[in-house]
């Protein structure tokens, strides 16, 4: 069974679209509230029908998976989905390039049974059970009631970088960190330069009282971009990362009650982590290296001795990075597969857009998605020759899509994401700008139009420039329209 959940209230943008408009997607449509209400109604049918595939449509529907606090992903997860199988609709990409609500109805029947078919061929992620380290790592100073609270539950604290003695530990640093909630592995450089390797189930960092120095040394560690000097983690990390706690004067609210909420996670018998990471097929690989070379959290290695690729799916973040760069295709991920990924372009065939114009938009789970919610926030439209689809970084993205796109019969190809120093996969961002610009100089060398495709590079805090860019990618091709059906009559 196919579940196509609308998320939001009735006053809400999409109060014109009617179940039925679905029926023929989807084997069951629900409309609930964004309310614990509503959550309980999505949980008690999946666990009552188990569907195949989830598509919750809402107005930035990311944070139903990406906030921990809203907690509806970990109650689908406790009634038996995996969560391979839910897939997410954002309205605000649709309305955003719609003229009309006859548009924005057809393209979010579309883009539903798009979402449904990428999540019903997904392989289940798997689980890794872990029995909790009743260890913490603290990084920076915490207040005295939070560690009388911690070394009641039997919590032992790893402390750096903090206290009275914040001179002495100054140069006692972060030098490596890997693993899951309940278990990483933590690597402290000690001042006689050498490493010592700790255990711990939890790490809890204050980033106020960090100087510069020691924030971009725990990023470098922890593999976390470090843009204009905060220290953020990035959004799907709290997920896969549902044992570190960040302070930053933003969340101190949310955090207020990490040492309970650390206490009660390594209380716990065991800890489920799904691992949303890409999948390997021994049988094809022929060895080249490429994954090696171009994953950024050490994930993959040559064993020697067994002549293999060794693949430690814990440390993988699922960026698409080593699966773009596979010359054989032995590479997959769960969410954004090879046969979907290789479909996108001929699965929009019934799409039309402006004036016959139809230019594809691949927008990144991050800084893309963030300027989709942003411009369709403030009002503002872009031409309806857009078609916008979602990608989890620009790792994923391949060139093949350039193509592909053409012989589909678009105009062009616009690729929202991240700016370099704020790609949460480190290089998604830059390795997609090396690969397409490698691939213009193909283009150019063939004859083609090679300002046909570009990337938006965008900056958190520049999301409203991408619309004055974005119109004048569609002049751009809509002239180049014009000057080809000149060329053609002469
Ligand atoms: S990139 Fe592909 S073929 Fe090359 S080593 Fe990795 S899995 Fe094997
Ligand atoms: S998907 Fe990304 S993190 Fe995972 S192994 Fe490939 S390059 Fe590394």
């Amino acid at each position: 069974m196919k579940l196509t959940c609308m998320i939001g209230e009735d006053k809400g943008r999409s109060h014109f679209l009617e179940l039925s408009h679905f029926n023929q997607d989807s084997n069951r449509v629900i409309r609930v509230d964004d309310s614990v209400e509503g959550f309980t109604e999505i949980s008690a049918l999946c666990e009552s029908k188990k569907p195949d595939s989830i598509i919750l449509i809402a107005e930035s529907p990311l944070r139903f998976r990406d906030d921990l606090q809203i907690g509806l992903l970990p109650r689908l997860i406790e009634v038996g989905i995996n969560p391979a199988s839910i897939g997410f609709v954002n309205l605000n990409g649709i309305v955003l390039c719609s003229d009309s609500e006859e548009q924005v109805l057809a393209r979010l029947q579309l883009t539903t049974a798009l979402a449904h078919d990428r999540v019903g061929h997904g392989k289940p992620l798997s689980v890794k059970k872990i029995k909790p380290v009743k260890r913490c790592l603290v990084v920076g100073d915490i207040l005295d009631n939070d560690v009388k609270l911690l070394e009641q539950s039997g919590i032992e604290l790893i402390r750096i970088w903090s206290g009275d003695n914040r001179e002495m530990l100054s140069d006692v640093g972060l030098q490596s960190f890997s693993g899951l909630p309940g278990d990483y592995q933590i690597g402290l450089l000690q001042s006689d330069n050498k490493t010592e390797e700790y255990r711990c189930g939890a790490v809890f960092v204050n980033t106020s009282s960090l100087n510069p120095d020691q924030k971009r040394q725990l990023a470098e560690a922890m593999k976390i971009p470090f843009p204009a000097d905060t220290f953020r983690l990035p959004p799907d990390r709290h997920t896969l990362t549902a044992g570190v706690w960040v302070l930053e004067k933003e969340n101190e609210q949310k955090t207020a009650g990490w040492a309970a909420e650390v206490s009660s996670l390594l209380d716990r018998d065991t800890i489920e982590s799904y691992l949303d990471a890409c999948t390997v097929n021994l049988d094809k690989c022929g060895l080249c290296g490429a994954c090696v070379k171009t994953c950024m959290f050490s994930a993959n290695s040559i064993d020697l001795k067994s002549a293999r690729i060794h693949f430690d799916q814990t440390r993988c973040t699922g960026c698409g990075n080593c699966v773009t760069a596979c010359p054989v295709l032995a590479r997959d991920l769960h969410h954004y597969s090879n046969s979907y990924m290789g479909n996108i372009a001929a699965n929009l065939h019934a799409f039309k857009g402006r004036d016959g114009m139809r230019i594809l938009g691949l927008f990144c789970e991050s800084n893309g998605y963030k300027a989709v919610n942003y411009l369709a926030g403030t009002g503002k439209r872009v031409s309806s020759s857009y078609y916008f689809l979602p990608v989890k970084c620009g790792a994923r993205i391949g060139t093949e899509i350039i193509p592909d796109s053409f012989q589909n019969g678009f105009d062009g190809v616009a690729l929202l994401v991240c700016a370099r120093d704020e790609c949460n996969e480190l290089v998604g961002s830059l390795d997609l700008e090396r690969r397409f610009n490698l691939y213009r100089t193909i283009m150019k060398a063939q004859g083609q139009e090679s300002g046909r495709m570009r990337i938006f590079s965008i900056k958190e805090k520049e999301l409203g420039n991408v619309h004055d860019g974005l119109e004048q990618f569609a002049r751009y091709l809509a002239d180049l329209r014009t000057d080809q059906a000149v060329f053609s009559q002469l």
